[in-house]
Order: structure tokens, then sequence, then C-alpha cells
């Protein structure tokens, strides 16, 4: 078989290739953007435990203050016990001084605590919110990781179907001329073969001299792009197979 036959045989392989190549990055990308989501995901899990331990350090520190509370509460109930027992004025005032005092600081935790329990409702809101929401956003996930291991085995699919397409072609093409192609094909990102177009490559736009599109409609020998290294074409071959 001559050189122009094989040459376009290879364009049809590299159409399927096209395909294929394109095919392989979409396959990368769905993990990649999987990836993304599960990382959102522990993001939103992240905050809710952040909520919960907020809540968790609010209701402890109310529990401390009615402690306190109760302490000082059974303080002042001694003391005025105690205000009967003293001997003297001096014992007497000091003693009341402590109850005032001791008293001051009951109301003063008393409307700390109803201030914290005013944000443990506000926190608890949030947080139980925050729950729904995330277990929504796992259902969301929980599809989205069966959508795209249906879209990975589609893929695996179609490149599987359009590597059985590219057998009879492969058959006809010299092996030295395969290889040739399938190395240039690795190398620029699954484009081998560039048609000539407006007197220049139609890869990478490089000028080509009318000698090179003389030879390369001739078709004697195979003309590569002097600048990407591509094997170049005439465009007629791609409708005259
Ligand atoms: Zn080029």
């Amino acid at each position: 078989m001559d050189l122009k036959q094989q040459i376009k045989i290879l364009v049809k392989l590299q159409a399927l290739d096209s395909q294929i190549y394109e095919l392989n990055a979409e396959r990368k990308k769905v993990p990649e953007e999987l990836n993304l989501l599960k990382q959102e995901y522990k993001e939103r899990e992240e905050k809710v435990k952040q909520t919960e331990q907020k809540l968790k350090n609010r209701q402890l520190e109310i529990k401390k203050m009615e402690g306190d509370l109760k302490s000082k509460e059974e303080t002042i109930k001694k003391h005025n016990v105690q205000l009967y027992q003293v001997k003297t004025n001096k014992e007497y005032s000091s003693l009341e001084a402590e109850i005032k005092n001791l008293k001051a600081d009951v109301s003063l935790l008393e409307e700390k605590i109803i201030g914290l329990l005013d944000e443990v409702e506000e926190i608890n809101k949030t947080f139980l919110q925050q729950k729904e929401d995330l277990n929504k956003e796992r259902e969301k996930l929980r599809q989205e990781e069966e959508l795209a291991e249906r879209r990975c085995q589609e893929i695996d699919e179609k490149i599987k179907e359009l590597n059985k397409k590219k057998e009879p072609f492969v058959a006809r093409i010299e092996p030295s001329l395969l290889s040739q192609y399938e190395r240039i094909l690795v190398k620029k990102g699954g484009k081998a073969m560039s048609a000539v177009k407006d007197g220049a490559c139609g890869e990478c736009r490089f000028m080509l001299t009318p000698q090179v599109i003389e030879e390369i409609k001739m078709g004697e020998e195979l003309i590569f792009c002097n600048s990407c290294s591509r094997i170049l074409y005439e465009t007629s071959v791609e409708t005259d197979v």
C-alpha cells in the first residue's frame, strides 16, 4: 500500500484516537470533581463539630455557674443563721457586708446564666440546622459518587468500543509508521496528524512553504511540521477515503 493510502488510514485512526484522548481526559476529571465535593463535605462536617463543641462548652459553663450559685446561696443561708450568733457589732456588720457581696454575686451569676441559656438556645438551633444540612449533603455526595462511578463505566465502555473500531485500521498500517504515529500521539497530547489549512499547519499554525505543500500533495514521503513535528496531510484525504 502506498504512503498516501497509509496516511488516509492514519487520519481515520487519528479521529478515533482524538475521541479516546478526550474521554481519557474526562475520565481523569471525574474523581477530581468528586474529591472537591468530598472536601466540601468534610469542611461542613468540621463546622458542625465545632458548633457542637461550642454548645458543650457553653453547657459546661452554665453547669459550673450553677454550682457556684448554689454554693453562694448556701453560704448566704449559713451567714444568715450566724447573724444571730455573733457577739459584737463589728462581727455583725462584717458578716452583713459579706452577705451583701454574696447576694450581688448571686444576682450577677443569675444574669450571666440567663444570658448563656439564651446563647445555648441559639447555638442549638444553628447546630440542628447544620446537622440537617449535613445529612442532605451526605445524601447528595452519595448520589454524586454513584453518578461518577456510572460515568466512569460509561467512559470505559466507550473507550473499549473505540479501541475495537481502531483494530482494522491499525492492522492495515505498517508497524514502523504506526509506532511513529503513536510516539507523536503521546508526545503531542493525542494529536499526531495535522491537516494543512490556508498554507499552514492546522494544529500549530506554522506557515508552510509552497514546496512543502507540494511535497505533501505528492505523498511520496512523510512530511512533518517543522514546528510541532506532527505528520502533515492534505485535507482532501479526509473526504475521499
Ligand atoms: Zn505544526
